[in-house]
């Protein structure tokens, strides 16, 4: 006999005695299977039919494997194993559950006094959270005090606050300097057609008090830097890390820390997500997933790599989640877990995440006491301030148009990837992507000018600091790329 485990997904736990695990003894998964239909009688016509036979809406799994492709029934276990029930569930509450529920539980609760009650209409706005027992009167009253703070208002922020707004937040905050970009409107779904070249922040606003006028959203249309996060941070309960460049993140995070906030992290790229909760009282910080970040040149962004469009709503909407359980007090949070997700292959796997002992930030012998200059830890040049490692030449649009038109033009070199190159390049351009350019300097002259330019003008800079390093003098960078080149000299070709 096997020691092992079951795993009782919510619609049937009302029948487990509310429980998610149970753990049960048996040879095989049919043995366990009965055995908690014996331990919970009130489960067995879930699980079986009149004649003792196992539904064939309920699908098992053990521990990743689902058994109809092993053994079926007949499936040995071994200790440790972890059978799933994964019911078939059409969505929507069922009928009967609200008022098992008032049956088995008190109508009313004791509430905040300085609370004041819902009026009718809140009643009917918030009626299907009120019927959850695990929101109710009290949880929605929680949510009507809670303010939350959304640190980027773009594809992870906008369905976040959609979802946080819809839930009745008392106050969200966010943080966003953008404008409304065409090209954001394939993800950040708070924004509309009609919004493109608008401040984000006021798009935002409008769009979120639309949906819920009885939220209040307070927008701070700035960077987010040393100097104003702590003030910033202050008055929330809970971080929201929806951004999209590592200064930020560690920003985020150690402000968070130094607060005792929670801090809901997520991140995407191409067509994976990760998403955990970050809250040092409890459990680890990103510092201790990461101590220190990735090179600048080694993770490309969203604008340069791609992203899946509904990657962001998927990842918001969990920290979103993850919000609200904080709020709410109620549930598992993901904190001590990174829960990874994966859109091409539909899958999420979950990692334990442990406490740094040694964490600068959040262990005993924590040595930073304060917020640093996150654009230098991660090695990229602050807005407007000189690049690390010195400036590199650069050359104007209007410069490299008279050139290429004159006796000696230059050798232009293209370093983005061929995707970006489909979408639009410069005649006469070679395409060697920043990645393969190392490998690839002997297709390079050094008889000729070199011009390097990408998108907009940060690839293109790090490749020519490379070939500067590489003992090329004469090489120089588009300034603004090819996005600025389509604006000043070539109208008709398409910025993206
Ligand atoms: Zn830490």
């Amino acid at each position: 006999m096997a020691k092992a485990t079951i795993k009782v997904p919510t619609p049937l736990r009302s029948f487990a005695g509310g429980q998610s695990e149970v753990a049960v003894e048996g040879s095989t998964v049919g043995g366990l299977i009965r055995q908690l239909a014996e331990v919970h009688p009130a489960l067995r016509r879930h699980l079986f039919s009149p004649d003792g036979q196992l539904r064939n809406f309920v699908t098992l799994y053990l521990n990743d494997e689902d058994v109809r492709y092993l053994q079926r029934d007949a499936t040995p276990v071994k200790d440790g194993d972890v059978v799933s029930i994964v019911p078939a569930i059409a969505g929507g509450l069922p009928e009967s559950s609200p008022s098992r529920r008032s049956a088995r539980k008190p109508a009313t609760r004791p509430t905040e006094p300085e609370s004041p009650p819902f009026d009718t209409e809140e009643l009917r706005r918030y009626s299907r959270h009120l019927l959850l027992p695990e929101v109710g009167v009290v949880g929605q009253k929680k949510l009507r005090r809670a303010k939350v703070l959304l640190i980027g208002a773009g594809g992870l922020g906008a369905p976040a606050a959609l979802y946080l707004a819809a839930a009745g937040v008392g106050e969200l905050g966010l943080v966003d300097f953008d404008a409304v970009d065409l090209s954001n409107l394939q993800r950040q779904v708070l924004y509309t057609t009609r919004d493109v070249g608008r401040p984000k922040l006021s798009a935002a606003k409008e769009r979120l008090e639309a949906l819920n006028p009885g939220v209040r959203v307070a927008t701070y249309e700035e960077r987010l830097t040393s100097d104003n996060a702590l003030e910033l941070f202050r008055p929330y309960d809970v971080i929201i890390d929806g951004t999209d460049n590592f200064p930020t993140r560690y920003l985020t995070n150690d402000a968070s820390v130094l607060l005792g906030k929670p801090n809901v992290y997520g991140s995407i790229y191409r067509f994976e997500g990760q998403v955990s909760v970050f809250d040092a009282r409890h459990g680890p910080c990103y510092r201790c997933l990461y101590p220190e970040p990735p090179p600048p040149d080694l993770v490309p962004s969203c604008a340069e790599a791609g992203v899946l469009g509904v990657l962001p709503g998927l990842i918001g909407t969990l920290q979103a989640t993850e919000a609200i359980k904080l709020i709410l007090g109620t549930g598992e949070p993901l904190i001590g877990r990174l829960l990874l997700f994966d859109a091409l292959s539909l899958r999420f796997r979950e990692l334990k995440l442990k406490k740094n002992p040694r964490c600068v930030l959040c262990s005993p012998h924590a040595t930073q006491k304060g917020l640093i200059d996150y654009p230098a830890f991660c090695g990229v040049p602050a807005a407007g301030a000189a690049p690390v490692g010195g400036t590199v030449p650069e050359i104007e649009p209007e410069e490299l148009a008279q050139e290429l038109a004159g006796d000696e033009p230059p050798f232009l070199v293209d370093v983005r990837e061929p995707e970006e190159w489909a979408i639009s390049h410069l005649a006469r351009a070679h395409l060697i992507p920043r990645g393969e350019l190392a490998e690839r300097v002997d297709e390079l002259t050094r008889a000729r000018e070199l011009v390097l330019y990408c998108r907009s003008g940060t690839r293109s800079e790090q490749a020519t600091r490379m070939l500067l390093d590489l003992g090329f003098s004469n090489v120089k960078s588009l300034r603004g790329g090819i996005n600025a080149w389509a604006e000043r000299i070539d109208p008709n070709l398409p910025r993206y």
